[in-house]
């Protein structure tokens, strides 16, 4: 058996539906079911959507690979933490970072166009203004000029996020491609089969991470290392450039974040707003949350920063690794290691629950990201496996029901207030998890658990559709 679509079977069983039933949902007949469910043949990227759709799980979810190990067939379930950490522009990785991957990848197979026009549907098309979409579009295919057009009314949309993009040289189309922005920055092509990020790794519960880390002597950084490429470090290396970079240009950026908001740029401010008689916590305090709204600061400006593990959440890893490496003397290996620990939570998170604000609402992209940098200062200073664990599982428990609600669908109110207050808690959080954690009494997994379900149960307008919570307040721009 094929088992990149063993998760078909598994889900069809799961919800109690016979192979025709599930044809009939997806419009195609029971023989087409079951030639994909035995491997012999694969679903069009249509009817991936359409099955992650009617099992509510994300397209990715619907794949996992196999290898050989040590004589024996290992199923592998997680990806890559390459595919959690991100570099894109902000602030969104569907609406942003996905065209800007389209877009790149048309222009450099057609260097030579003098004119390129591009056509947004669905919900690139209605959120694509207040997200940046087409400022993110003209930015990429610079200096070749560019149109970018908003179809709001074409429906039987293959995928919620299509787009079209025309290449014209002297006046004649030489190029064109119809191409989905499919969730996290991932994108795939009409008439190209979808090719699912490899999975790499084969365990994907915090428990059975910990036990194999337990019984080999082995931090989360090296399970990581066991797992991942031989460019990883080259790659997290990047990374972390990255990161710095986005916080540096924040502090040094001032004004009006676009959108219409009138939102001010406050990271320089509270970077610089120093007291003579200044505390050392009221330092930390502000440090830490001036570079977590430097990050969130570019996101919503359309700059460049990573996602982590997405681009509302971006300022929450970056600016408590950076305040405590410039404290501590923390060398970049160190804070190699952090960032790959911090990883393993956020593609546990991934795997089990969601990390998209739209599906869960908030506590999936702020509250993981505060999971991610509590695991990752657990790692900085030593801490054991369990502490690291009570740590991340604080981290979610906190942040259980928070709505995605953002003003006009802006990642900015309160999306950038949400990145410093995160932060401060997963300094928090591992004071606490150090003295405490011999006395917890709930695991990672079942919080992770716990979390995925209350974002199901959460109504839609709390799940990134700004028609609920904060969302619904009038602003004076
Ligand atoms: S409120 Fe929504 S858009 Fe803003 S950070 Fe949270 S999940 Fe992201």
């Amino acid at each position: 058996m094929d088992l990149q679509f063993q998760r078909i079977t598994e889900l069809r069983t799961k919800y109690k539906m016979s192979q025709k039933e599930l044809g009939e949902k997806l419009s195609v007949s029971n023989q087409a079911i079951s030639k994909w469910e035995s491997g012999i043949t694969t679903p069009s990227l249509e009817n991936i959507y359409g099955l992650s759709q009617i099992f509510g799980v994300p397209i990715d979810f619907l794949f996992c690979n196999s290898e050989k190990r040590n004589g024996q067939i290992q199923i592998n379930k997680m990806e890559s933490i390459k595919e959690l950490y991100k570099v894109g522009r902000g602030p969104s990785s569907s609406h942003t970072i996905g065209p800007e991957k389209i877009c790149k990848d048309f222009k450099t197979r057609n260097a030579n166009a003098d004119c390129f026009r591009v056509i947004l549907y669905g919900s690139l098309a209605k959120t694509g203004k207040g997200h940046g979409t087409d400022r993110v579009i003209r930015k990429t295919l610079a200096p070749i000029e560019c149109s970018v057009e908003f179809n709001f009314t074409a429906s039987n949309l293959p995928h919620p996020n299509t787009m079209e993009i025309f290449a014209y040289k002297g006046g004649r189309e030489i190029d064109y491609v119809k191409a989905f922005s499919i969730g996290g920055g991932s994108v795939a092509y009409e008439n190209s089969p979808y090719i699912p990020p490899r999975q790499y790794y084969s365990l994907s519960s915090f428990k059975d991470i910990a036990q194999h880390c337990k019984n080999k002597k082995i931090r989360l950084n090296q399970f990581a290392d066991e797992n991942e490429d031989t460019d990883f470090d080259e790659y997290m290396l990047k990374i972390w450039k990255q990161m710095k970079e986005s916080i540096e240009n924040g502090l040094e950026s001032e004004g009006i974040l676009p959108g219409g908001l009138n939102v001010q740029r406050k990271a320089k401010f509270l970077f610089n707003l120093q007291h003579i008689d200044e505390s050392k916590e009221t330092r930390e305090n502000r440090i830490v949350c001036s570079y977590a709204f430097a990050v969130s600061e570019q996101n919503a400006a359309g700059e460049k920063i990573v996602t982590a593990p997405t681009c509302g959440a971006a300022g929450v890893l970056p600016s408590t690794l950076l305040y405590e490496q410039q404290k501590h003397g923390f060398s970049d290996t160190e804070i190699l290691n952090a960032l790959k620990t911090a990883g393993i939570i956020g593609n546990i998170i991934k795997t089990n629950a969601s990390i998209s604000g739209a599906e869960c609402g908030c506590q999936v992209e702020i509250g993981s990201a505060c999971a991610m940098a509590s695991a990752a200062l657990g790692e900085l200073f030593g801490l054991n496996i369990d502490k690291i664990e009570y740590a991340a599982e604080i981290a979610i428990e906190h942040h259980l029901g928070l709505t995605c609600d953002p003003i006009c669908g802006l990642v900015q109110i309160p999306c950038i207030e949400r990145n410093a207050v995160a932060a401060m808690r997963a300094i928090n959080n591992i004071n606490l998890a150090s003295f405490l954690s011999e006395t917890r009494k709930i695991s990672f997994d079942a919080v992770v658990k716990t979390m995925y379900e209350t974002g199901k149960d959460l109504l839609s307008q709390y799940r990134e559709t700004s028609e609920g919570g904060l969302a619904k307040i009038h602003i004076d721009k």
